[in-house]
């Protein structure tokens, strides 16, 4: 990234274009920088399953059948392990597209008909308790494939920072649906509550390292809400849990 010497006594048009250049230059290594440090992150965290995979794998070659116990076990952390990885090349390849314009299909869907089978498809895929309250039904006007991603995310979030069982409560809020996806986890630090809807921000990374993931998951719910029509929030205490809220314009109640 080589850069032009600038003369220090002129500053006509051809020092502002040598100035201009130059800044760009800024930009571009800023950015190169960052890249090169996303495709190591990336390359890392794809890694560690794979490692556990691999362990395993070996385990089951060489005692596997003498070992139900073993047997058992490798399997259950292969398939855990394996939908890690799935979860996260998704997430990768999404954000490769995310900057293309997105094909948003809206249409009149059924809420709590969309929020049952996204939860249970949830459940299915990760052994995990959730407690659904389906206080309030109504038709809402979205993008049923892309808010179903949406709460996947959040869903995935609140399942990656806690271990509790989550909470789902659908209900009414000033004349909107409201969606509330309740953990009780290790929560998020107010001053960072801004930064984890950044591309590529994760808390403390010793803290979240464990879990997986980019940094990707936030801000890709941010785009899929704008486009879909839902507004997004969170609210965190830190120790305690997050609750991440969906907002949707009513139809009609059913
Ligand atoms: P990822 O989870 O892949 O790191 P996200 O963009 O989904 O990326 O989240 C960014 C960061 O915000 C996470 O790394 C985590 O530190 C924090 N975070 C998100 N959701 C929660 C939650 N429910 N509880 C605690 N921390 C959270």
């Amino acid at each position: 990234f080589k850069r032009i010497p600038l003369p220090k006594q002129s500053k006509d048009e051809l020092y502002q274009l040598g100035d201009t250049f130059n800044d760009m230059m800024d930009l571009l290594e800023a950015n190169y920088e960052k890249q090169e440090q996303f495709v190591a992150d990336a390359s890392h965290e794809l890694k560690t399953p794979l490692t556990v995979i691999e362990a395993y794998a070996s385990l089951l070659k060489r005692r596997g059948n003498k070992d139900p116990k073993l047997f058992e076990e490798s399997i259950e952390a292969i398939h855990s392990e394996a939908k890690r990885m799935i979860d996260m090349t998704q997430q990768l390849l999404m954000h490769a597209r995310l900057d293309e314009k997105w094909k948003v299909e809206i249409k009149d869907i059924s809420l709590p008909e969309l929020i049952e089978a996204s939860v249970r498809s949830f459940r299915q895929g990760y052994k995990r308790e959730i407690f659904l309250d389906l206080q309030f039904a109504a038709m809402v006007r979205t993008d049923p494939q892309k808010l179903k991603q949406l709460l996947y995310i959040l869903l995935d979030n609140a399942h990656k920072y806690s271990e509790a069982p989550i909470q789902v409560i659908v209900r009414t809020e000033q004349g909107k649906a409201l969606i509330e996806i309740i953990d009780r986890g290790i929560g998020i630090p107010s001053a960072e509550m801004d930064k984890v809807f950044d591309r590529l921000y994760r808390v403390d990374k010793a803290r979240t390292r464990r879990t997986g993931g980019f940094g990707l998951g936030l801000p890709l719910a941010k785009d899929i809400a704008a486009a879909i029509g839902a507004e997004l929030r969170l609210d965190s205490v830190e120790g305690q849990g997050t609750t991440a809220q969906v907002r949707l314009d009513i139809v009609n109640s059913l």
